[in-house]
């Protein structure tokens, strides 16, 4: 044994974990590969603080696994490893680094990526966003917030060129874990503005103050797509954002483009960009959606292409009646707005509400309004998003385009 191993061992015989056992039969999910254990499938609870390492085992003892406890949430633990080992900076280097690889294997070209995706990448609850050489976090998980530090350390480590870490922990469901909203600078220095390139667009980012970590990576496969299928067309952008769609019909040749968000931040970055790229037929309007698209029927405008990009409209399943409505409504709108041979671009982000129910929506409402749609194209969250298959809570992204009969 090496002088590291025996003193490891040593560690290990000093260092108690508390353990978690499950309720009979409640294992299942967790061998299947799921990370979180629900505070009712518990049938004994342990003398463990917010964040502390436990061992999760089966009723019938069985080890399945060690994970960060929390002593109030749903979610009574998550899963960090299914084996027991030290949570400490080499450890969350290791994950970092082999989230990394996957990273450069898929998106080599890429200069702003999401490089670490909670779950999908063995790290429940840690959210990094790579943009340049700036990082920004989120932590979903009293876990990771308590062990900020390391994460900063093992980041540093596995990219040496960093140059900024920030954190943008400031989502509602950090109430729910009760952890604090926390925002800013943690190490190094951020420029006001961090600019990458998203294939051909030319992307000036805000991540101190612009939504989520700064910029919706989640989309760069389908605004490719985007880019490659509307030359000539007049495209209209709905909830733009910061114009990652717009930005990549204009490149890719668009006759006029229109986008609309509600944010009047979004709207004066989308407007920055399509200056530095050049793109005097890219526009930008600041409005709510639904009273736009109600105001484009009223004047009889026409668009070839409508893009609806919608924030997600449910996070609990109470509100999927709600979230329908939504879809309906919005997808209605844009359909009496498109002309024979146009394209309908209808995305959602709400985890809930699966492909199966955005095509049934958007079918009963082409049918209702007597139009003929055909699904061309289906896609996903990027690359760098990856779906954990024993997690279905890791996909949430849709994307389906359909022409119009
Ligand atoms: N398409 C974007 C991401 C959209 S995120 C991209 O590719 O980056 C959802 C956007 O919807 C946010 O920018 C938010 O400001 C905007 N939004 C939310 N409610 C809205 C409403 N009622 N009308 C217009 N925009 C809205």
């Amino acid at each position: 044994m090496t002088i590291k191993g025996a003193i490891g061992s040593m560690l290990r015989y000093f260092y108690r974990m508390e353990t978690v056992r499950l309720r009979p039969k409640e294992h299942q999910r967790l061998l299947g590969g799921h990370q979180w254990v629900f505070r009712n499938e518990i049938s004994q609870t342990p003398q463990a603080e917010l964040g502390e390492i436990v061992r999760v085992v089966s009723h019938s003892d069985r080890f399945l696994g060690i994970g960060f406890y929390h002593p109030t949430s749903r979610i009574a633990v998550r899963i960090i490893s299914d084996i027991e080992e030290r949570i400490d900076v080499e450890f969350f280097a290791k994950r970092i680094q082999r989230a990394l690889e996957l990273r450069h294997r898929l998106l080599p070209q890429a200069e702003a990526y999401r490089l670490v995706f909670g779950e999908a990448d063995m790290l429940s609850g840690l959210i990094v966003d790579r943009f340049d050489n700036t990082l920004v976090m989120q932590m979903h998980s009293a876990g990771m917030d308590v062990r900020i530090n390391e994460i900063v350390d093992a980041l540093r480590h596995v990219i040496p060129d960093v140059t900024g870490i920030v954190e943008r922990n400031t989502m509602g469901t950090r109430v729910q874990e009760g952890l604090p909203h926390r925002d800013g600078v943690v190490w190094g220095s951020v420029p006001d503005r961090i600019t990458f390139l998203e294939g051909p667009a030319n992307l000036e980012i805000d991540v101190l103050g612009g939504q989520k970590t700064g910029y919706f990576l989640d989309q760069r496969i389908n605004r490719e797509w985007i880019g490659k299928h509307v030359s000539g067309k007049r495209v209209l952008d709905a909830f733009c954002n910061v114009g990652g769609f717009s930005l990549h019909a204009g490149h890719g040749g668009a006759a006029h483009v229109v986008g609309i968000d509600s944010s009047a931040t979004a709207i004066a970055a989308a407007t920055h960009h399509a200056t530095i790229n050049n793109l005097s037929q890219v526009q930008f309007r600041k409005a709510n959606m639904f009273d736009a698209l109600r105001e484009y029927a009223a004047n009889e405008e026409q668009w070839d292409v409508i893009i609806l990009d919608p924030p997600s409209f449910a996070k609990s399943r109470q509100s999927l009646g709600g979230a329908r409505a939504g879809y309906a409504e919005l997808n209605r709108s844009a359909l009496k707005l498109i002309p024979s041979g146009g394209l309908l671009v209808s995305a959602s982000c709400t985890q809930l509400f699966a492909e199966h129910d955005l095509l049934d929506v958007v079918y009963e409402e082409s049918a209702r309004l007597r139009r003929t749609l055909r699904l061309v194209h289906r896609g996903n969250q990027a690359p760098d998003h990856p779906v954990l298959l024993a997690m279905p809570e890791t996909q949430y992204l849709k994307f389906l385009v359909f022409e119009v009969w």
